[in-house]
């Protein structure tokens, strides 16, 4: 006789690992099924260096007690390679002084808000927690140049922001909404520090209750669904938690609407930089000239570079190297803004993970109000 779980979670990224861990504390019955643990979070095979997910922020309250911070990044050591120029980012942060002022007073708005909104999310869910602060809501759907252009730090966010915007998410402000571009900004205020987090100690106290397997099919049969995976296994449940990225939850239950990202392809070497680009540990470039987005130092002084293309010259930057990995995102974020997709996607069917907010600490969130909704439903 087939067993019916109460949850089937599908993806063991940080949202599903969240979800099962907050449902495995409170003793609900589940099973996760995933192609891989930690998804986006993805080390070396030493574990020292994230392939993935790079630092967490310290204002990030739930990551923050599960992983082991490391080195901070110092902000100093930041250098933009951008129109033709290298420009350390302090020179460039105090070039527009009022603007400057402005943008961190902006910033620390945003903070408290933001913080609201995390904490209102984790009990009425992400879509809800914006839709109900007229001011979040606005901000999600408005375009980041409108929010520069009303408050007249356009010079700033051109010259600061874009080549960060660029280098981290992969957008110009033109592409941004105003949310990302306020989120950004929060790395005026916080600190980001690179991580270890350790997956077998997250996951140890459920994982008997791990399948590795990949969900191919997911259907709605009378009350339960009935899922199908690429090993041929049919498994049921009451629940079912959808914690892919998002272009495989639309293939398994169809969304009608999502953001498609851009792929990000990181490879990590050793090696040694040319001289004209030795200034910085983290280096952003522009958008005109390259297909690489940034670069950063690594303890180790081995390198992680991050492309827009798999096929680079890298002997453009390094007089000599060895690639030790390449890590392949296909996409590497879903999210540019413009949907806000509900947790809740039908009877019993539940969608998390960043298709709205993207980074750690929100995704993770995503995947303890479902726990909840879940354990008292
Ligand atoms: C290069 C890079 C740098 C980043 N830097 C940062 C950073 O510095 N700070 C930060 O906070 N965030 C960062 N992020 C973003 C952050 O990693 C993501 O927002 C977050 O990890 C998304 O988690 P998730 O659980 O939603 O998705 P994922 O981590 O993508 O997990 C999805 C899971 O679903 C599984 N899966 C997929 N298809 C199936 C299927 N059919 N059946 C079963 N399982 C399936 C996958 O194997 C995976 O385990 C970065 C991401 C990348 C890629």
């Amino acid at each position: 006789m087939n067993i019916v779980y109460k949850t089937i979670i599908v993806g063991g990224g940080i949202a599903g690992l969240s979800c099962a861990h907050e449902l495995s504390e409170k003793s609900g019955d589940f099973l996760l099924i995933t192609k891989d643990i930690g998804g986006r979070i993805k080390s070396s095979t030493n574990g020292e260096i994230n392939y993935g997910a790079l630092w967490v922020g310290s204002n990030y309250a739930h990551m923050n007690r599960y992983v082991k911070r490391k080195r901070k990044l110092n902000k100093r050591k930041i250098c933009l390679y951008f129109e033709g120029k290298k420009t350390p980012i302090l020179k460039v942060i105090f070039k527009y002084p009022w603007q400057l002022l402005k943008s961190l007073s902006l910033a620390i708005g945003f903070y408290f808000r933001y913080r609201r909104f995390q904490k209102n999310s984790e009990i009425i869910g992400q879509k809800q927690a914006i839709e109900s602060d007229p001011i979040l809501r606005k901000l999600y759907f408005q375009k980041a140049e409108e929010l520069v252009a009303e408050h007249g730090i356009v010079d700033f966010a051109r010259t600061v922001m874009e080549p960060l915007l660029y280098g981290i998410m992969t957008s110009k402000i033109s592409e941004e909404t105003a949310f990302q571009y306020q989120l950004m900004s929060l790395f005026m205020i916080v600190g980001a520090y690179e991580f270890s987090f350790d997956i077998n100690k997250f996951t140890q106290p459920f994982q008997h209750k791990i399948l590795t397997d990949e969900v191919t099919t997911i259907k709605k049969e009378d009350k339960l669904y009935s899922i199908q995976t690429i090993s041929g296994r049919t498994l049921k449940a009451q629940n079912v938690v959808i914690a892919t990225p998002s272009p495989i939850a639309q293939q398994l239950i169809g969304l009608s609407r999502i953001n498609v990202g851009k792929d990000v392809y990181v490879f990590h070497l050793k090696g040694e930089i040319k001289k004209e680009y030795e200034t910085g540990s983290v280096k952003f470039f522009g958008y005109e000239t390259t297909p690489i987005l940034g670069m950063a130092e690594e303890e180790d002084s081995s390198f992680l570079v991050y492309s827009l293309k798999k096929d680079i010259d890298l002997s453009q930057w390094f007089k000599k190297w060895e690639v030790i990995a390449l890590v392949e995102w296909h996409p590497v974020y879903n999210d540019i803004g413009k949907v806000l997709l509900d947790a809740h996607e039908g009877k019993n069917l539940w969608l998390i993970g960043d298709e709205n907010i993207i980074g750690l600490e929100d995704t993770f969130i995503t995947g303890l109000y479902v726990a909840h909704k879940i354990l008292h439903s």
